[in-house]
């Protein structure tokens, strides 16, 4: 077991050290070059396992990968083994999941935006992808099958908070695609017995995640254009609503699903998010005075552009059903995650990075 701080924080050490059972079988994390699929990385070697990382680089990155892994030292580095191939070849899946105890499937194409442009190419990474990568944990005899759904599949629900059994009509074709998967955990779980836990992430966001491209997240476009005097555009009104959601909480909500001891369905949805609700103006605001304690020059508002197809208004999760089935608690709340975020930022663009 590793006694450095993980990128993600303090908190999610500490809790890690906790937990011994982490390091009593193999785990393959696929996405394992994205920014959430890295931080399970670093979390696992970190606790003492053996972490097999799936991963095409088709919106990863290497040195996402590598950063992951070099924080966590040589040694525990050495219980990691990399698979570059693609989630669409059933053949990588089956090699990957040899051997495996659990599996943390993270690899999607993201973005509302992005699969409004090539609802294709969303489809075959997330729906036919998660159905090889749950065919083949089937096959491979895992012990649960965890895997990242969305608060999107709420759609135009506009109850608040979100209950897991209440949704709408989805929004987007990426909406589509997490609800498909949710679709074939419940048939997998129902035909075959297989235990599958789905886990609807709601807005994360913490170190390592990517600002650049036409589909990065609010968060790191918002830090990275702090940090180079660019612009900060801000779809609609600024009322929206997240539930912003630090990655070691994240991470936490994987690991206990995966893990929890006693009477579990076979198929389980659960949120996973804080519980708040932060406004995009909140959220300006947070970071902005994170900036001006770096003395950054920052504008007082981001600028306006019209809100985008496909976003829903508000979001925020009821987190009782999570915590009452694994015992998830946050370990960080939005305010402190995102002050930290913004600081790790500036302090990677001042090393250059
Ligand atoms: P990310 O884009 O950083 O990571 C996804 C990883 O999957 C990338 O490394 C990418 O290269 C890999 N990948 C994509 N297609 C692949 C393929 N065909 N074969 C193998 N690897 C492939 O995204 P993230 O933010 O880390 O998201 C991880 C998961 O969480 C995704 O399933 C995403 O839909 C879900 N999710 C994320 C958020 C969020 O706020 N970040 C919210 C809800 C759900």
């Amino acid at each position: 077991m590793s006694s450095r701080e993980l990128t993600a924080g303090a908190e999610l050490s500490s809790w890690l050290g906790q937990q011994r059972s982490l390091a009593e079988g193999r785990w393959l994390v696929t996405g394992a070059a994205g920014f959430i699929g890295s931080h399970l990385v670093e979390a696992l070697l970190s606790a003492g396992a053996e972490v097999v990382g799936l991963d095409n680089f088709l919106t990863g990155r290497r040195e996402t990968l590598d950063a992951a892994v070099k924080a966590v030292g040589p040694d525990a580095a050495k219980r990691f083994r990399f698979i570059e191939g693609d989630i669409r070849s059933l053949e990588t899946c089956t090699s990957a999941t040899e051997g495996v105890r659990w599996v943390l499937h993270q690899a999607a194409l993201g973005s509302v935006p992005r699969s409004l442009e090539n609802p294709i190419a969303s489809h075959d990474v997330n729906v036919t992808g998660h159905l090889n990568v749950l065919h083949a944990s089937r096959l491979a005899g895992v012990e649960r099958f965890v895997y990242a759904s969305s608060s999107s599949v709420y759609g135009d629900d506009a109850n608040l908070p979100k209950l897991e059994e209440r949704v709408g009509r989805v929004l987007s074709p990426y909406a589509a695609t997490k609800r498909t998967n949710e679709t074939y955990a419940s048939v997998f779980a129902s035909c075959y017995g297989q235990r599958i836990t789905g886990l609807r992430y709601f807005n994360v966001f913490g170190p390592r995640q990517d600002p650049q491209g036409p589909y990065a997240a609010v968060i790191p476009r918002w830090l990275d254009a702090m940090a180079s005097g660019g612009i900060c555009t801000l779809h609609g009104d600024g009322l929206t609503s997240r539930d912003f959601c630090f990655v070691a909480n994240v991470v936490k909500a994987n690991l206990l699903a995966a893990q929890a001891q006693g009477e579990r369905d076979t198929n389980e949805i659960f949120n996973v998010a804080c519980g708040e609700k932060t406004t995009l103006r909140e959220l300006y605001a947070h970071l902005r005075s994170a900036a001006l304690s770096r003395g950054l020059v920052v504008a007082e508002s981001p600028v306006g552009s019209p809100p985008r197809v496909g976003d829903i208004r508000h979001s925020q999760a009821d987190i009782g059903a999570i915590s009452r089935a694994t015992g998830y608690q946050p370990l960080v709340f939005a305010e402190d995650g995102l002050v930290r975020t913004a600081h790790w930022y500036f302090d990677q663009r001042a090393r250059g990075g």
